[in-house]
């Protein structure tokens, strides 16, 4: 399926999940999201932000936005846990959990082949990282344009260096002066083509860089796995009507409001969503990219 007709899946996701929460039970069904990770000042909020403002519609992206508006402090990224680990070719065997010492590790690892005079190694460090989650993982690399001249980034958005499934998607959002000086969004990702385009190490990925491409390329995602989990998502919603007509049932002279109803108003909008759904696939001819 092209892009064309996949913007409504979001703002239809969206409603389904506003649906849930006012009855209280978006745990009960897994909904398709986005997740984003990263630390303090990655650039999390600037990449959402070219979002919004390029879709004008809010995305199926959590906010971490305050009520208020004001940022409330990001938590610092999570540990690589027990299931996740990181290990290095030169040393077979050890589990890395932690990326403060996976950092150590090649630090040591470079003086070790180099000497301490930090020389540039012709040998590469082979590190892997082991996720259960690195299935749909997209890597985004932002502030591109703040890396010290002469340096890049190519290893990593070649997606050579640290290897992810989905790959890399390498993005400029705006930075401080530019948000202080009212630097639009449009303006803005002018700006980010232009970098990608004129810049010698990145030129040849101009076509996969940059914030639209990685817009698109979520949408796709989302896409797909809407329609992988749809119908899970409907046999869950059935089986829960369900309960609840048995509990109506039970309750019935206890009860003066019919708790079903809801639920079945939900139902009705997971149907007529899955209607919608079939038929945009339908409608369109070519595959979506797994
Ligand atoms: P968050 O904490 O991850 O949400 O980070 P923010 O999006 O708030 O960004 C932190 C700061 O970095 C802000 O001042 C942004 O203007 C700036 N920033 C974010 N991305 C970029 C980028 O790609 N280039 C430049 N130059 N600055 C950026």
């Amino acid at each position: 399926m092209g892009n064309r007709g996949m913007e409504d899946l979001i703002p239809l996701v969206n409603r389904l999940q506003d649906a849930f929460s006012a009855l209280g039970q978006s745990c009960l069904l897994e909904l398709p999201q986005i997740a984003v990770v990263g630390g303090q000042s990655a650039g999390k909020s600037s990449v959402l932000e070219n979002f919004v403002g390029s879709q004008k519609e809010k995305a199926a992206l959590p906010s971490h936005e305050s009520p208020s508006g004001a940022q409330r402090p990001t938590p610092p990224s999570p540990p690589l846990g027990r299931k996740q680990y990181a290990e290095f070719l030169h040393c077979k065997g050890k589990k890395f959990t932690d990326f403060e010492e996976v950092r150590l590790e090649i630090e040591a690892e470079t003086d070790r082949v180099t000497g301490t005079n930090k020389g540039i190694s012709p040998v590469p460090i082979n590190l892997r990282v082991y996720s259960p989650h690195g299935q749909r993982t997209i890597g985004v690399i932002t502030k591109l344009d703040l890396m010290d001249e002469g340096t890049d980034a190519r290893d990593v958005l070649e997606n050579k260096l640290l290897p992810l499934r989905r790959g890399y998607i390498g993005v400029v959002n705006r930075s401080q002066k530019d948000i202080d000086g009212k630097k639009d969004i449009t303006a803005a990702l002018a700006a980010e083509r232009k970098f990608f385009l004129s810049h010698p190490s990145y030129r040849h990925l101009a076509d996969r860089m940059g914030t639209p491409y990685l817009q698109k390329v979520l949408n796709q995602q989302l896409t797909n796995h809407i329609r992988d989990t749809l119908p899970g998502l409907r046999n869950k919603l059935q089986s829960h009507l369900l309960s609840i007509e048995k509990e109506v049932e039970e309750y019935k002279n206890f009860r003066p409001d019919d708790p079903a109803r809801k639920t079945k108003a939900l139902l009705q909008m997971v149907q007529q969503f899955a209607v919608d759904f079939e038929k945009r696939i339908e409608g369109s001819g070519d595959q979506i990219d797994t």
